[in-house]
């Protein structure tokens, strides 16, 4: 027979070597990606609802000499589970705040915070400390967090939370509704804005439940005196569907795609938005 056991096994045994030496050699050279200058920001523009653009927010990528651009969905996991996430995230906040200096005043950075960043002791603190160095007023960051930080410690979270809410730094709830999702976060949590994952996002116009979905959210969202930016906005169609049912942000590649910080000075020139 051609597919027999064990010419199968060799080749699965063959591939999966392969994959796991490269995820080494990743895991290996994460650890030295900080100190040699391998990290750089991607700013994604966060467009109001009358068009006008209201910040961006900072995406990490890591330059590996060998590998090329690797995206964060795969390196950040490892530099989790290494404990290399906390100095990493300090490095992205610092950095994307002293970015935010050099825009226009009325612009915010959205900074996505790891679970691991956040249960780290001093986190308060650390971010009063790069707001003053870099002298960002704290009412232009917003902090992106998801559900999977208010599984644990719940009271100490909600400390946290609150210590950042009179700090004046905003909070986003980040891709809402991809998890877990309990209602209990939203009662208890000081969110000023809840961002619908562009899972729910890319069916909008033909899926008839990612539609309702979508309205509830938004809805619950507006009554609860919170904002609602949707992310992943691929298209004309999607953006208009969004834009009746008054959602107060759209993030996505029709809108503008991540780009170095160095391109946001013209961005914001030719931006037929504002
Ligand atoms: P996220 O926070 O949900 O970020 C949105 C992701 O969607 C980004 O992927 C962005 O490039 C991508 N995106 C933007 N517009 C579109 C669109 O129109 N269509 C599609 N299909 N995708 C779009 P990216 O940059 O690969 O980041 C992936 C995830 O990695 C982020 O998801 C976030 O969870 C995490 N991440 C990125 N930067 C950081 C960081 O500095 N710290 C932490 N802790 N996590 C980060
Ligand atoms: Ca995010
Ligand atoms: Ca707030
Ligand atoms: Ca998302």
């Amino acid at each position: 027979a051609k597919n027999d056991g064990r010419g199968r096994a060799r080749t699965f045994n063959r591939s999966m070597l392969v994959m796991l030496e490269q995820r080494e050699m990743l895991r290996r050279s994460l650890r030295v990606a900080l100190q040699e200058k391998q990290f750089f920001i991607e700013y994604q523009p966060l467009v109001g609802l009358s068009r006008g653009i209201v910040g961006f927010e900072a995406l990490l990528r890591w330059h590996h000499p060998y590998a090329g651009v690797i995206p964060p969905a795969l390196f950040i996991p490892m530099a989790e589970a290494d404990g290399l996430m906390g100095k990493i995230g300090e490095w992205v906040l610092e950095q994307a705040c002293r970015e935010a200096t050099t825009w226009p005043p009325h612009l915010i950075v959205a900074v996505n915070l790891s679970p691991v960043e956040f249960l780290r002791n001093g986190l308060t603190d650390r971010i009063a400390g790069i707001l003053d160095a870099v002298g960002l007023p704290a009412d232009r960051l917003e902090l992106e967090i998801t559900e999977s930080v208010l599984l644990e410690r719940t009271t100490d979270n909600l400390d946290v939370l609150n210590t950042l809410e009179v700090l004046g730094i905003r909070i986003a709830l980040d891709d809402f509704g991809t998890h877990y999702s309990s209602l209990t976060y939203l009662k208890n949590f000081p969110f000023d804005t809840i961002k619908i994952d562009k899972y729910f996002i890319k069916d909008i116009q033909t899926n008839r439940k990612c539609q309702i979905i979508v309205q509830f959210i938004i809805e619950l969202a507006h009554g609860l005196g919170m904002f609602v930016t949707a992310e992943g906005v691929e298209n004309a169609g999607e953006a208009s569907w969004l834009e009746r049912k008054k959602c107060d942000r759209l993030q996505g590649y029709l809108l503008g795609a991540p780009m170095p910080a160095e391109a946001i000075r013209d961005f914001l020139r030719q931006s037929s938005f504002v």
